[in-house]
């Protein structure tokens, strides 16, 4: 099955994922990026927007229970279609976890511009055509402006 290109992810089962290609890329990820990046999808996770997603589609409780069970297939699916309907307020507020998180650990914001100083390039690649059509996902650009408001006091 192919895959939007992406940096990391969260399952529906509370798996997280990161990719190879990202931890592998030049220049690595520093340890206050990997860290901005996992406490966003860790901030997925939280506030449950996977399965608010799929209510969103109309599932039920039982039916978000069956795909929470060990068919790769099913569950592969499910996924797929959730991210189509992953909504750019769940991004924003994903990020917001993952700034409060980070700087709870005692990380820099520096890890937070660095990784949308890595998006911003493939957002302007990819247009409208690319994964922003898939995933409702704010601009990089706009979505570190909106961080960085937050760390002004
Ligand atoms: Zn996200």
């Amino acid at each position: 099955m192919t895959r939007p290109r992406r940096f990391a992810s969260a399952t529906l089962d509370g798996h997280l994922y990161v990719e190879l290609a990202y931890l592998g890329a030049v220049p690595p990820p520093s340890d206050d990026e990997l860290s901005f990046v996992l406490a966003h999808e860790l901030g997925h996770l939280k506030e449950r927007h996977g399965e608010r997603a799929l209510a969103d589609m109309g599932s039920s409780d039982a039916h978000i229970g069956e795909l929470q069970t060990n068919n790769p297939r099913v569950r592969a699916l499910a996924e797929q279609a959730m991210n189509a309907t992953v909504k750019s307020s769940h991004e924003t507020e994903a990020d917001e976890n993952a700034l409060y998180a980070i700087l709870k650990c005692g990380r820099s914001s520096k890890g937070m511009e660095e990784f949308f100083r890595r998006l911003e390039p493939l957002d302007k690649r990819s247009g409208s055509a690319g994964d922003s059509k898939v995933f409702d996902h704010p601009s990089a650009a706009s979505r570190r402006a909106h961080l960085r408001k937050r760390l002004t006091p």
